[in-house]
Parts: C-alpha cells; structure tokens; sequence
C-alpha cells in the first residue's frame, strides 16, 4: 500500500525492491568497536544490551568533517564518524570471545542482554550478509536453544531483506530531517519505512532540536506515513550534560502539547560526553 506520494517519483536513489538474495557466506563482521553497557535511548530505555558498531554509512549527515555545517546547510554532524569510518574484519568467533570475557555469554544468547547492532549504518548491503552469518554461526555452535534479542538502529533508508529482518527482534528507527543536510531523496525511503512498518515491534525516534523539527516530522513521516502515535518516541537533541536538562524539559513539553513519547538520552546523564562505556 502506498502511503505517500510525493517521493514516489523519486527512484534514483531507491534500492531494487526484491525479497530474496543470494548471500555469499560471512565469516566476519566488518567491526569499528562493541561494547558492553545500558540501551539508554528508545522503547528498550534501561536494558543491559551489548553494542555492536558497524563500519560505513550510507550517508554522511553533516558532511564529511562537519563541512555541511561550517557552509550552513546543516544544524549538526555525525557524533560517531571518526568511529564508524574506521574498522576491520573481525572473525565471529573473536566477538563471543568477548562476552566470554565480560561474563556475558549466557545472557546474551538468552536475550537478558540485548545485542544492539548499530553504525554508521547496519543495514548497508554488506552487513545485511554478515549479521544474519553471525546469528547463523552462533546457532550452530551453541547447541542449546537460543532466544538472542537483536535490536538495529537504522536510519531508515536501505530496505532489510528477509534474511536480516527475519532475525530482529526490534527495530529502532530514527530518520534524518532536513537539517542534518542531507538531500530529501538520499533521507527518505518509502519502501525501506514501510518495510520497517511491517515488522511486529518497530519504533521510531525522532531528534526534536526545535518546535519547527516536530512540525517537519508530522509533514513528511508521521502523517504521509500514518506512523501511529504509540510508536513515535522523541528525544532531545543533546550531546553533553550542559544542555541536558533544560533540552530535555523542552522536549518533554514538546511530548506534552504534540501527544506523543517524550524520552532523554540516558547515557549523557549517566556518562556525559565518554563513549564506548
Ligand atoms: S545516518 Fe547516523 S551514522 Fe550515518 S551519518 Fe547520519 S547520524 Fe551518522
């Protein structure tokens, strides 16, 4: 079903729309750091969860170095390229390794830790094949019956195949607006949304920086979209504690006066600017 029209001419930057691929078999995941801490964003908000960053991006919000910024065309940039842009092949057995490590093992593969795969963007083509490798090669073996809880953090762009989609347990979308300086066609996806729509536990979140954000988010993904209201969440634009109060009242009122999910960002309260913890 269509629910918009106004990107439907648009079909330079689309994905070919097929359910089905051959997947070269994965043996690695291209890896920029992981991490054991606390989901502190979103519907999840307060579960122990392990951090999987993937490398590369489909898009570069901001630009490059912030570039789109400094010329005015964009209000912020990435947090996390210098992370995401760096990375190499990690052999899937090195990352169970690591939970071994921190203690984890069990509670991961019985999905008291959640595994949050996250970027850049983990849903570019290549790791659409390395993840559902690793979850494959995880059950293999493990001979015990495994209940992982995978959650993705996506930008809602790239339409997550069968074979991906299939595995996740949640999914965690947080589209671009207009002033993250990145062209219309490049941010929306109308397949890529309407796929993540279809899934049985979906959510998105939404940065609300200013009341004109909450505006631009109703006029071109809540309403063309028919997003229901008990699955848009907001949180404040912030990344350090200096503002973290006062963005996160506004954002609350701006919960108030809309009618939908008012959140924070829990790990800037907790841990400030610190990554990686
Ligand atoms: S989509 Fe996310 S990871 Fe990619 S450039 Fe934008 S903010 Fe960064």
């Amino acid at each position: 079903m269509q629910k918009r029209n106004k990107f439907m001419e648009d079909t330079i930057t689309r994905p070919t729309l097929t359910t089905k691929r051959m997947r070269e078999v994965d043996t690695k995941l291209d890896l920029s750091e992981s991490f054991y801490s606390v989901q502190c964003e979103g519907a999840s908000t307060g579960y122990p969860a392990y951090f999987i960053r993937l490398k590369g991006c489909n898009l570069m919000c901001g630009g490059t170095g912030g570039k789109f910024m400094k010329e005015g065309k964009a209000t912020w940039w990435c947090d996390t390229e210098a992370v995401w842009k760096k990375g190499f092949g990690v052999p899937f057995f090195k990352l169970k390794q690591k939970w071994e490590q921190e203690g984890i093992t069990d509670w991961v593969l019985n999905g008291r830790v959640h595994l949050i795969w996250t970027g850049g963007e983990p849903t570019i083509p290549k790791h659409q094949n390395s993840i559902p490798a690793f979850l494959d090669w995880l059950e293999k073996e493990e001979p015990r019956q495994l209940a992982i809880f995978n959650e993705i953090e996506t930008n809602g762009t790239m339409y997550i195949y069968d074979d991906l989609f299939n595995k996740l347990q949640q999914i965690n979308c947080s589209v671009k607006l207009a002033n993250s300086g990145m062209p219309e066609a490049r941010r929306i996806n109308p397949e890529a949304l309407e796929r993540i729509m279809s899934h049985d536990n979906y959510w998105f979140k939404f940065v609300v920086s200013t009341e004109e954000c909450l505006k631009e988010i109703e006029r071109d993904f809540i309403k063309p979209f028919n997003i229901p209201f008990d699955k848009v969440l907001m949180m404040p634009g912030l990344d350090s504690q200096k503002n973290y109060h006062e963005r996160t009242r506004f954002c609350l009122e701006m919960a108030k006066k809309y009618g939908y999910i008012g959140l924070s960002r829990l790990h800037v309260s907790a841990w400030d600017k610190l990554t990686g913890v």
